[in-house]
């Protein structure tokens, strides 16, 4: 995860390096930034895409829905604007559309 790209992450990452009582509910943990209890991912629509990937279009996700799609993300992942984001991912999601259509 690139959180030196992010100035957001960058700066939570430079506290916790110098001091991580200082950053409350923020966990430095393998490389990966968590907040309470789930991994902040950074600002890069490429990323975030991959990520709403695997949640959605896998066999065993099975393209649920806006709400079940942004429970499950939000389960695991954190970042700004996440509902909009999979709200808009799976409201252009191809097979979604056809399943509905057919
Ligand atoms: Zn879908």
């Amino acid at each position: 995860m690139a959180y030196n790209a992010d100035p957001t992450t960058a700066a939570l990452l430079e506290k916790l390096e110098w001091n991580p009582m200082s950053v409350k509910d923020y966990v430095l943990s393998d490389g990966l930034l968590f907040h309470q209890g789930h991994i902040l991912v950074v600002t890069d629509p490429d990323i975030q895409h991959e990520i709403l990937l695997q949640c959605h279009d896998t066999l065993a996700a099975g393209h649920f829905g806006i709400q079940k799609t942004f429970k499950l993300m939000s389960q695991t992942y954190e970042w700004p604007k996440l509902r909009s984001f999979v709200k808009e991912y799976v409201s252009t999601c191809d097979t979604c559309l056809w399943n509905k259509t057919s």
